[in-house]
């Protein structure tokens, strides 16, 4: 195979290859790319800069069995409470005993986390028994790449892409007579400079991360607009869990301000939660209060903003002195700051937004997903250990632990492929060769978008019942058949259309796998079916390809 350091030239190329190829610069991407190198070459790729995911904007901290008093067994149980009923219990045995390794090799790689005495300074998180989550100040997820980020710049052998979005996986599907139909991946097609090019590997990484962006309201960056899920899907991938999209109860609500989260870490610092009125209310709704799990707090502010009339809730710290609240939430202090609140004396204007997807591309502790030669780890991945809810700050533990077994496995298998990945490949179908070429412009493309946010806000958020999730279902496949006359690649590699089709691809799944689950648990929350139903439900919904969903034992 060549080089990929000399094969990358978007402007003599039009496809270059690599052994490993890597989709995502977030703590999963960047972890794998470390792992993969120590036995091959590998191409890391991201669609805007290196710094931009996710896991950047992380606040909170990284949730991990090390304090004294604390034990591999205690985390688990945790976890699975959080995920009620529906972890996968040997990958979150996986992620917590192998965490302890990942994060004590971090803090050797020299993240700068807070410390007291001799031992990491481990905070509070809501649902967890223990003080486990490390931290630095509330900027883990800064800190966190830029030791990854670090570390794969000084890697001789990974090449890296910015400004590279990936569209489609390139597949090959043999179809030997008898035998079951087998789909390779080989790579990517992606657009570089507004060229659509193909990137061809041996093994392949999808670490997109998350799908914040598909909702109004929501603690996600930009680039976290669904991409991966939907060409996984496209591609054949078997998707489950899709319904269970975690919101964080405070989302910043300040006018002119950006999507902003303000940490749990907060409320485990003792901060309170006030309606309009002053009033406290956590207690009404769970005897943990303010550190009850997310979707019982969202659902909480949810309800008291209807009974008040008022668009938001408060986050109370003031009774912190200004010192303490400085240095354990600089990032914080210095945002509100900038919209002229001072946090150490007022009130925060919060309110829910979309946080986190527990599902996502079905993977096995290997990260090996139905597609030969393709891996996914990370948020787009749904290793199970999350189940219906994730307990805070597991995320970026997930990331590590299975980022970097995608890396081996990837490398493992790329080193076993003898031949050249075939050269008539097909990149997923995003763009059909019918659809006509017609001008379409931006305006057209963010009415559809917000169209999509604002019919999943409205029914597949918080709350979701039946009439609603089918209105939504309706919207959707009408906005798809509008979407139908849009170009897309091959036509157009215009970023914003594929986005656009990303989002209602991943959108009607979400929507479909709600209305599927006619029960509520954890972070999907039926009004029309408001218990949960272990009888029938202790199950998956799986979705693949155009079929319905299906319901699959755990
Ligand atoms: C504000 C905030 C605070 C959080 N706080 C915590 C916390 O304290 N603790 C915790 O455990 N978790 C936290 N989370 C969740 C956690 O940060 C994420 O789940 C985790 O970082 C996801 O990492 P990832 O590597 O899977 O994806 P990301 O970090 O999102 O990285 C995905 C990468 O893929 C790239 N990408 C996406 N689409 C394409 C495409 N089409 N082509 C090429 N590249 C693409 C993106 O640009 C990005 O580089 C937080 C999340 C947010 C948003």
């Amino acid at each position: 195979m060549e080089n990929p350091t000399s094969a990358v030239n978007p402007e003599r190329h039009s496809s270059w290859d690599t052994d490993v190829l890597i989709i995502g610069s977030g703590a999963a991407g960047l972890r794998a790319a470390l792992a993969a190198s120590e036995h091959t070459n590998v191409t890391l790729i991201t669609k805007t800069t290196l710094t931009e995911s996710n896991t950047h904007y992380a606040q909170g901290g990284i949730a991990v069995a090390m304090n004294l008093d604390d034990t591999i067994a205690l985390h688990i149980k945790d976890t699975c409470a959080a995920g009620v009923g529906l972890c996968d219990v040997k990958a979150v045995e996986m992620m917590v005993s192998e965490g302890i390794p990942r994060v004590a090799e971090l803090l050797d790689w020299g993240a700068n986390f807070d410390w007291e005495g001799t031992l990491p300074r481990f905070t509070q998180e809501a649902a967890h028994s223990r003080r486990r989550i490390v931290h630095k100040g509330d900027a883990t997820g800064r800190e966190t790449t830029d030791v990854l980020i670090q570390r794969v710049l000084n890697t001789e052998n990974i090449h890296v892409l910015q400004n590279t979005f990936a569209i489609d996986l390139l597949t090959d599907v043999e179809n030997p007579k008898g035998h079951e139909e087998t789909v390779t991946c080989y790579g990517v097609t992606a657009v570089v400079d507004e060229q659509v090019v193909y990137i061809r590997a041996r093994a392949t990484i999808l670490a997109t991360g998350g799908l914040g962006r598909l909702y109004p309201c929501t603690s996600n960056p930009k680039v976290a607009t669904g991409d991966g899920f939907a060409a996984a899907w496209r591609a054949g991938c078997e998707m489950v869990d899709m319904e269970f999209v975690q919101f964080h109860p405070t989302t910043l609500y300040l006018d002119g301000a950006p999507n902003f989260l303000i940490s749990e870490a907060v409320r485990g610092e003792g901060g309170k939660l006030v309606n309009i009125r002053g009033e406290r209310f956590m207690e009404k709704y769970h005897e943990k209060g303010e550190l009850a799990p997310r979707d019982v707090v969202s659902r909480a502010i949810q309800i008291e903003m209807e009974l008040t009339g008022f668009p938001c809730v408060y986050l109370d710290i003031t009774h912190e002195p200004a010192e303490f609240i400085l240095e354990r939430f600089p990032t914080i202090s210095d945002t509100t700051q900038h919209y002229g609140l001072d946090i150490s004396i007022d009130l925060i204007p919060v309110r829910p937004g979309a946080h986190f997807m527990m599902g996502g591309i079905r993977t096995n502790t290997n990260t090996e997903t139905n597609l030969k030669g393709l891996y996914a780890c990370g948020e787009v991945a749904c290793t199970g250990v999350h189940g219906a809810n994730r307990l805070a700050s597991n995320s970026l533990l997930e990331c590590l632990v299975y980022g970097a077994r995608a890396g081996t496995n990837a490398a493992t298998f790329a080193a076993l492929q003898l031949s050249h990945p075939p050269d008539m490949l097909s990149a997923g179908n995003i763009g059909t060769s019918q659809t006509p070429h017609i001008e379409v412009d931006l305006v057209t493309i963010e009415a559809i978008r917000d169209a999509i946010r604002e019919t999943l806000w409205e029914n597949v958020s918080i709350e979701r019942n039946g009439e609603g999730l089918e209105q939504t279902l309706a919207e959707l496949q009408d906005l798809t058949t509008d979407l139908g006359s849009v170009p897309a690649p091959p036509e157009s590699s215009d970023i914003a259309i594929i986005e656009t089709i990303n989002m209602l691809n991943v959108a009607l799944m979400i929507t479909e796998s709600a209305l599927t689950r006619t029960e509520s648990r954890g972070a999907h929350y039926r009004a029309d079916f408001p218990m949960s139903d272990d009888t029938d439900w202790h199950r998956r919904i799986l979705i693949k390809n155009d079929n319905p969903p299906e319901v699959i034992p755990l």
